[in-house]
């Protein structure tokens, strides 16, 4: 191996190893650079080099820690600087539109989310919509201008590599390039990525919520539509364009309902909220604020709403009993309008498990609400945006460097 080689290896291992750090603090808050050295494996000189470097980058600073009453002097507490770098996450719902400004580390700066009518839901408006809502969180915050990324979670089927949305059955999109019009309306000088809204929920809840710390993972978010994201061995699991993970979509009922998605007997149409709804006797329309009044009636006894809840309850365990065969996730976790039914329906879900999940993998799943609530595909969008900074934070802050000398030059 020649000189240039070797200097070219030892470039590519520093910038993997300013990774790990930023990796580490972003997942899980300050740690002092004894924590670092036990995370990393790097040597404490190591550790001490690549934070001055990411500190002269402006994305992490050092406090001195109290003293623990230990001999020796205490590690200083290394943490990232949540303004060194934001993001904007972005979510395309059903019946809404949401943004966010996230800092580094994961602290939300501001977020909005905007109700819009079922019938608005053309690609243009959305679009002009979602744009306006950015552009009005951005202009609250002074940190906007260390924007590294943004990422969108989309209630449809999404191509990772450019955000071509392939199908949004539940607005009634088919091959849009959304990914490009989104990029276009908003104008800003950070690359956009998409990505299927229960994909970036479950990355939220992973990275944030309910799933922290668990390796395999099958989130599914439940709303108008059904979305599911699985993490395998701590990763997505998303096929081979982006477009798996559709559980909303498996055919369970061969005499079931017409789907959104032109089948016929998918699994939402007999637990997504549309079916809840319905079955309870009430407009399909009245969206969330009707399946609070379904909890609420049911929750005085009444029987109609009851019935619903246990028809759910039921084609959700029978659903789920398939995926914890096929998937062996150990956890589960319930979003949308699932973690808001989960108590009334549990025990019918349980039953429904134990009638069909194979013993093995019954055994180790634990079914848990989401944490984040209906924000996790909106979060899971800034954790997407912040995935290039993630891999190489010397290239991004090399950005910000060049920029900020063209801006004083
Ligand atoms: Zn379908």
């Amino acid at each position: 191996m020649d000189r240039e080689e070797l200097g070219q290896r030892s470039e590519t291992v520093r910038r993997s190893n300013l990774s790990a750090i930023v990796r580490e603090l972003h997942a899980d808050g300050p740690l002092s650079r004894s924590e670092l050295v036990a995370r990393t494996g790097l040597t404490r000189s190591a550790i001490r080099g690549l934070i001055g470097e990411l500190a002269v980058a402006g994305l992490v600073s050092e406090e001195r820690a109290a003293p623990l009453g230990t001999p020796g002097r205490p590690s200083p507490l290394v943490h990232l600087r949540p303004d060194g770098a934001v993001v904007l996450g972005l979510e395309i719902a059903v019946d809404s539109v949401a943004a966010a400004v996230v800092g580094l580390g994961g602290e939300v700066f501001d977020r909005a989310r905007v109700d819009r009518p079922r019938g608005k839901s053309s690609v243009s408006e959305t679009v002009a919509d979602l744009a306006q809502l950015a552009r009005r969180v951005l202009g609250r915050r002074p940190e906007a201008d260390r924007l590294v990324g943004i990422g969108a979670a989309v209630v449809g089927v999404v191509r990772r590599t450019d955000g071509f949305v392939s199908m949004a059955p539940n607005v009634g999109w088919i091959d849009v390039p959304l990914g490009q019009q989104l990029a276009h309306a908003l104008a800003l000088p950070a690359p956009v990525s998409l990505a299927n809204d229960a994909d970036l929920g479950a990355l939220a809840e992973l990275r944030r919520g309910a799933a922290r710390g668990a390796d395999n993972v099958l989130f599914i978010g439940g709303g108008v539509g059904v979305g599911g994201g699985l993490i395998v061995d701590g990763k997505p699991l998303t096929g081979m364009a982006g477009y798996g993970g559709e559980v909303g979509h498996m055919p369970v009922n061969v005499n079931g309902a017409p789907c959104r998605c032109g089948s016929a007997g998918c699994w939402e149409t007999e637990i997504g909220q549309d079916a809840l709804l319905t079955k309870a006797g009430y407009p399909r329309e009245g969206g969330l604020a009707c399946v609070e009044v379904v909890l609420r009636r049911a929750a005085q006894g009444s029987p109609a709403e009851l019935a619903a809840l246990e028809h759910v309850g039921r084609w959700l365990g029978f659903g789920l009993a398939g995926l914890i065969n096929v998937l062996d996730p150990g956890l589960i976790v319930l979003g949308g309008h699932f973690g808001r039914i989960h108590p009334f329906v549990a025990q019918t879900l349980g039953a429904e498990l134990d009638r069909r999940a194979l013993r093995a993998s019954r055994a180790l799943v634990r079914i848990v609400p989401a944490t984040l609530g209906v924000d996790a595909p909106l979060l899971g969008g800034a954790e997407l945006a912040f995935e290039p900074l993630l891999a190489d934070p010397k290239a991004w802050a090399g950005r910000h460097n060049r920029l900020a000398e063209l801006a004083s030059a």
